[in-house]
This record gives C-alpha cells, sequence and structure tokens, in this order.
C-alpha cells in the first residue's frame, strides 16, 4: 500500500476533479480523497509529492509503435547543414558490423545547399549499404553500396510513380523520388522480433518522459508479435490497444477475436481500413477538386458499399471498425457506411460497439453532426491542425473552417479521442494539446489568435481528449484514463500545473515522475 499526499490531483472524474491524496494498492487506485486520507491506512508507504500536480496517464490514440520505435534507433539526418549529416553518418558507420544497413531519417534538401548524392555517401561507407528516408518521405538517400545490393543502374527503368534522380550520363545520383524508394527499400532487412521488441521496450521511457502510459497502436502484425513477447516477459509496461489492419478481417473473424480481449497491458481495438490517401500528395478523396488543380478529386480506396461489407463481418464477432478519411467525401462515405451498420446492429440484435473515424480531417457541412448522432468516435490528432494549416489553406481554401474541426465534434456531443499518429508527428502529447488549446505552431505561428480559433478547446478539453476519451475509445473508461478508486495506477507528475500555467508553458511539460501499475517506472 501506497500513500502519494500533498498533491493537486486532477482526477478526470466529474463526481470529485480535485483531489490531495490517493492510496494505490496491486497497481491500483484504493481510495482518492483529501487531507483525512493522509493518515488512513496504518501500514502504508507514505510519499510526499511536494505539491506537484498529478495527472492520469495520457493516452495517445493514434500511434505506430513499430515504426515510432524503430524511428528512434535511426540516425537524426535533420540538421543545417549536409556536412553535420554526413558526420552523424560517419560516426554510425564506425560502429557498424560489416555489411550492416545504416539507416537514417529526416533530411530536408531545401534546408542544405543543395541536393545530397551517392557519392557524399560513398566517401564515409564505402562497404556498407547506406539508406536515408527524407523528413517528407516522398524521397530517399542511397549509397552505391545499397544501390548495387538492390540493383540499381543506369539501366533501371523508372517506376510507375517514381523516379530515380540521374545525371547527365543516366546514372543514379542516389536520390530517389516517389515510389522509385521501395527499389531500395525493399532490400533493407525487416528487424529480427526480437530486435523489434527490444526497440520498443526502448521507447517506453521517452514515452513516459512525455507523460504517456498508454497507446493505441496502428501497425501490424509484427508489432503485435512483439507487443505479446514484451507482454509475456514482463516488459510492456504501456497500457496498448491493439488494432487489426482489415486485410486480416478474415483470419480474426475466422479465429472469433474479438475487441476488448485481452488484460490491462494489451487488449485487442478495432478494424483498421483506409478509406483514402492524404491532404499532402492530394490523395484524400473530396467532393470538390482541390484548389488550383481543377482535375483532382483524390480518390477513394474503398467505397461506402464494401466498407459496410468489411463492417458487417466485423460486427458479427464483435469487432468494432476504425476507419482512416481524410477528405470530406472520405468522410462521408465512412458515415454512410456507419449509418448502414448501426441499423444492422439493431436488426440484428448486436451490441452497438465504439467504431472510429482516425483523423477527420475535413467534413462536409451537412456531415458534422452525424459522428455525434451515430455515435462515432472522431479521432484526431490536434497537433495535424497546426502543422497542416498551410497547406489546408493552399488546397481546401474555403473548407477549412471544418478542417481539424475539434470543437465542432465536441459541440455536436462526439466523443473524441487525440493522439499524434507518430511517428508523422513527434508523440509528445503536450504539444498536441498545447495546439488544441492555441491553435499555434510551436514557433508562434500563424499569430497570437491562432489558426481558426473558433475550434480553440479548452485546457479541460484538450485534457480529456488524451485521458477519458482515449480509454472510452479503447473501452476502459474505468480502469484508465481517470484517477479513481478502482481505476489502474498510471499517473504522471508535473511541475507545473497545465490549468493555471500560461499556455505557452504547456507545449514543454513533461513528466517528472510517472507511475504505471502503481511503480515509479520514470524518477528524476
Ligand atoms: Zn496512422
Amino acid at each position: 500500500m501506497k500513500i502519494l499526499y500533498n498533491a493537486r490531483i486532477y482526477t478526470l472524474d466529474q463526481v470529485r476533479p480535485l483531489a490531495s491524496v490517493i492510496a494505490i494498492e496491486h497497481g491500483e487506485i484504493v481510495a482518492v480523497g483529501g487531507d483525512e486520507l493522509r493518515s488512513a491506512f496504518e501500514r502504508a508507504d507514505r510519499q510526499d509529492l511536494q505539491g506537484y500536480t498529478v495527472l492520469p496517464g495520457l493516452t495517445d490514440a493514434h500511434l505506430h509503435l513499430q515504426h515510432y520505435s524503430l524511428s528512434l534507433q535511426k540516425i537524426d539526418c535533420e540538421t543545417d547543414t549536409l556536412e553535420e549529416c554526413l558526420q552523424r553518418i560517419k560516426e554510425r558507420v564506425q560502429k557498424a558490423t560489416a555489411g550492416e544497413w545504416i539507416l537514417g531519417h529526416g533530411w530536408n534538401q531545401n534546408s542544405w545547399s543543395r541536393w545530397p548524392a551517392a557519392s557524399d555517401l560513398d566517401r564515409i561507407s564505402p562497404n556498407n549499404p547506406v539508406y536515408l528516408t527524407a523528413k517528407s518521405l516522398h524521397a530517399a538517400w542511397a549509397n552505391t553500396a545499397a544501390l548495387k545490393l538492390a540493383e540499381v543502374g543506369a539501366g533501371t527503368p523508372d517506376p510507375k510513380d517514381g523516379q530515380v534522380q540521374r545525371n547527365a550520363k543516366g546514372e543514379p545520383t542516389g536520390i530517389l523520388l516517389e515510389n522509385a524508394v521501395t527499389l531500395v527499400s525493399n532490400f533493407v532487412p525487416e528487424p529480427s522480433l526480437a530486435a523489434l521488441a527490444d526497440a520498443m521496450e526502448k521507447a517506453q521511457p521517452i514515452l513516459w518522459k512525455m507523460g504517456l502510459t498508454g497507446v493505441h497502436d496502428f501497425d501490424k502484425r509484427e508489432s503485435f508479435l512483439a507487443l505479446q513477447e514484451l507482454h509475456a516477459q514482463h516488459r510492456l509496461k504501456l497500457r496498448v490497444t491493439k488494432n487489426i489492419p482489415v486485410e486480416l478481417l478474415d483470419s480474426a473473424f475466422k479465429l472469433g477475436l474479438r475487441t476488448g480481449f485481452g488484460d490491462d497491458w494489451l487488449r485487442i481495438g478495432s478494424v483498421k481500413a483506409f478509406m483514402d490517401g492524404a491532404l499532402g500528395p492530394r490523395t484524400a478523396a473530396m467532393f470538390q477538386p482541390y484548389f488550383s488543380e481543377s482535375e483532382n478529386k483524390g480518390s477513394l480506396l474503398l467505397d461506402g458499399e464494401q466498407l459496410f461489407e468489411f463492417a458487417r463481418q466485423a460486427a458479427d464477432v464483435g469487432l468494432g471498425m476504425t476507419v482512416h478519411a481524410i477528405g470530406d467525401r472520405a468522410n462521408h462515405e465512412v458515415l454512410n457506411a456507419y449509418e448502414q451498420l448501426r441499423a444492422y446492429e439493431t436488426e440484428k440484435g448486436l451490441p452497438h460497439l465504439r467504431h472510429r473515424i482516425e483523423h477527420v480531417q475535413l467534413l462536409h457541412p451537412d456531415d458534422a453532426p452525424r459522428l455525434a448522432k451515430l455515435d462515432v468516435i472522431a479521432s484526431m490528432q490536434p497537433v495535424h491542425a497546426t502543422s497542416d494549416m498551410l497547406m489546408a489553406d493552399k488546397y481546401w481554401g474555403d473548407r477549412t473552417p471544418l478542417a481539424y474541426a475539434l470543437k465542432t465534434q465536441l459541440d455536436a456531443g462526439a466523443h473524441v479521442a487525440f493522439g499524434s499518429d507518430a511517428p508523422v508527428e513527434s508523440p509528445n502529447p503536450f504539444r498536441g494539446i498545447y495546439a488544441a488549446v492555441t491553435r499555434r505552431r510551436l514557433d508562434g505561428s500563424p499569430g497570437p489568435a491562432g489558426w481558426h480559433p473558433e475550434q480553440k478547446l479548452s485546457m479541460q478539453q484538450a485534457v480529456e481528449g488524451f485521458t477519458t476519451g482515449a480509454a472510452y475509445a479503447a473501452y476502459a473508461e474505468n480502469r484508465q484514463g481517470c484517477l479513481t478508486k478502482g481505476a489502474l495506477a498510471d499517473l504522471i507528475l508535473l511541475e507545473k500545473d497545465p490549468f493555471s500555467c500560461d499556455p505557452e508553458e504547456v507545449k514543454d511539460l513533461q513528466s517528472s515522475a510517472t507511475m504505471v501499475a502503481g511503480e515509479w517506472v520514470l524518477e528524476n
């Protein structure tokens, strides 16, 4: 039994929102209260939290744990100069074993004086293959050893939707654009299961420091295998909701796997399908063309009927759906399918599951209230609003009042759950909270008012998205995202109180100590 006292505890429980003492036993909260609780439970260990603020551990409701964990192991190529990047690569090459692939991410030729080339890498890594993805993920930079292994040469034709950058003699320069990146990436060996599990374990303290104790994972089979390995070895110290790719729906259906199966560490979430592409490459499915591209409306990867067929099969075994939808047309089609699905659930006497839409980036005005009406969760990433704002203005123009419209969803009464889509963005939830509350980037742009300030959330709403909202989406609202009797003892300590400090200070908040299942897993 542990008693934590002298704290400013935000419980996220409407019955008792603030407390100063919390009692914990066997990884769960047994009591929450005021000073009267401080001397209760004779045999308890008592810890003075010195007035720190306590929040429930935060959950990222949309993250790619495998890709994020592996990205942490790559060389960070986001440097001011090409020379600095080459220096980092050189240091890694010196430690590498023979034949080991040297991987990195984050370069951007616009911040450098010129495009990099294979020859730059050949000087520092003549033998080890080097493969470095650009920050945009729309380009990659390889050395000659990597190009040789992949058999990319002057005679290699450009693949569909891709281009091998070439010199005057037609020889590859080492830069691969768009789809051409796969010419080399297909040869990068997949990490072993043990290596992936290790990478995920190493990611945990980084996530705890950011304030996260839970994630909803959107990676696939390898990720699930590695998570089960960590779980079996008691190395998993994050609460993970594992979503299933729609390609495996048949297998899950045959097996009879259901949403919610598992335990407090690892549980089955929903079936993930993709309705469309993304805003950056203008592949998100739109009702009206993108600005300055009169022909392009993006495209649907599925139509509403096909999605309903998947959803019906899933519903028959008790699996919920979670569907990626960016453009207004894509969201419209998902909502139509969900409308049919709700009718089907009712007709068959099936439970009304907590279906979700991932991103909900742009809605048609007629569709804005439909998530609430159909009781569909809006799983959104507040930080996308500010990182995408310039692109959204450029490509969507006057449609942006209903882009990244977090407040519209809350006002309509929809359940929301917040995440980051890491590694696309940093998984730091305080960056997401900051974006939700200020609608500004870290550099202050687009100005004090923020982008579409009418969509700003209160601190309470923003924090709820990463706590109670994410917990609801995982069917775990009694266990996660709140600090009440019977909930898991997952919590974070903050030096500043986000509810009373200047919102500008919120972006730099990090956890001073993180508790998972009643144990301090991170202490400063
Ligand atoms: Zn994602």
